[in-house]
């Protein structure tokens, strides 16, 4: 790993170039790789050195310049590229779970995550415990000497609510079990999670990293030794790697990733101090705002409120609607982090699937709805989200 500051490792760490010397990183587009002999063949199926590849399914240099870039961001030893970032937070998980053993979870998870907590891990014997996420006391509660790993989501989809890592971390060291983090929403220019005691963090880069929408895809990291003994094996003869072409997209991503995080969370207090106070609206949730009751922990931990800003239209789904309806710039869809901004309604969409009373206990009321702030002009954006809620 260099010394480099982000913006630098963001666009130059991990570039590999063939002998051509081509400036842009190329895409390595094959299944495959020939061997010089018959012995080299033999000698790579037992020991791949660095630049040594074998099949794509385990590892493709295009993807390992990806995986080379996020893991010197992130500050861990190495990473694993997956198909998406379901297969990044499965593998995270089921790599190196076994029946009996024990799982501490937020309750407020996505809904996908939730189901692999809730429905496949139990189905092989793994004992999951549901928390709320913010509540240290209920953590320190729910270990105990068979916990393996614990997960959560260091700001929770859509209410925005963070987890104090340092704080759950402590807890789940003390009986041995790993921190997995899902750090999708707090990005990983915000956030500084191995720093503060994740041993596992997980993202989708459909999100923040490509950021554009184009390609779906996920990326673990870790340490050396977690990522090539456990998460590898698993994810290389379970088949969800991901795909040279996603990585040279997601690569390129990445070079402008600080930038657009960055103007997107300037732009996302802009649109949060607008409509803190707005009559026609409950909760106006950003933790960017001093009003936050976690503003503290947000600054600390992620020295930023984030990308998305939640708010409660008073008036009810039939209200959110119309002014979802009436919005000109940002469009009704369900990803995140684009550079287009994204109005979502989270009960009837991202989280239809939850009974009326886990909506209730997650504050996912009728009229919420999450918006992911993009790279268009923050007064333009302002003024688009006014005009609807006057349209409403
Ligand atoms: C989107 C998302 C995922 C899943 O990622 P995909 O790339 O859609 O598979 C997991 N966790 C969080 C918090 C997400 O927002």
């Amino acid at each position: 790993m260099t010394e480099w500051k982000t913006r630098t490792r963001l666009v130059h760490e991990g570039s590999r170039r063939s002998q051509y010397g081509e400036m842009a990183e190329a895409i390595f587009l094959t299944q495959g790789f020939a061997y010089d002999s018959a012995e080299s063949a033999e000698a790579r199926f037992v020991k791949a050195g660095d630049d040594e590849f074998i099949y794509a399914r385990y590892g493709n240099p295009t993807t390992r310049m990806f995986e080379e870039r996020i893991a010197g961001l992130e500050g861990t030893e190495d990473a694993f590229a997956t198909a998406s970032g379901m297969a990044a937070v499965n593998g995270a998980l089921t790599s190196m779970l076994r029946a009996g053993d024990h799982v501490v979870s937020s309750r407020a998870l996505f809904g996908s995550c939730l189901y692999i907590l809730e429905e496949v891990l139990t189905r092989y014997g793994v004992n999951v415990t549901f928390v709320d996420g913010a509540d240290l006391g209920a953590w320190r509660a729910a270990v105990k000497p068979a916990t393996k790993a614990v997960f959560f989501e260091s700001m929770s989809n859509p209410t925005l609510e963070l987890v104090d890592i340092r704080g759950v971390a402590e807890i789940a060291h003390a009986v041995g079990a790993l921190v997995i983090v899902d750090n999708v929403f707090a990005t990983p220019i915000f956030s500084r999670a191995v720093e503060q005691g994740a041993d596992v963090v997980v993202y989708s880069t459909t999100k923040h990293i490509d950021g554009q929408g184009r390609a779906l895809g996920g990326v673990v990291c870790g340490t050396k030794e977690y990522i090539r003994k456990v998460l590898e094996p698993y994810m290389k003869h379970t088949g969800g790697s991901m795909s040279p072409f996603t990585s040279w997209i997601m690569l390129n991503g990445m070079a402008t990733l600080d930038l657009r995080c960055r103007a997107m969370a300037e732009s996302a207090l802009t649109i949060a101090r607008a409509l803190e106070g707005d009559a026609r609206l409950g909760r106006v949730i950003f933790p960017g705002l001093e009003s936050h009751p976690q503003h503290a922990l947000a600054m600390e931990q992620m020295g930023s409120g984030g990308t998305l800003v939640t708010f409660d239209i008073k008036a009810g789904k039939e209200a959110a609607f119309r002014f979802m309806n009436a919005l000109q710039i940002a469009k009704i869809s369900n990803n995140l982090g684009d550079a287009k901004s994204i109005a979502t309604h989270p009960a009837t969409t991202t989280h239809q699937r939850l009974s009326p009373e886990m909506k209730e206990t997650l504050g996912i009321t009728p009229g919420l709805i999450r918006f992911s702030v993009g790279l268009e002009d923050a007064g333009d954006l302002v003024a688009d989200i006014m005009q609807a809620l006057d349209a409403m």
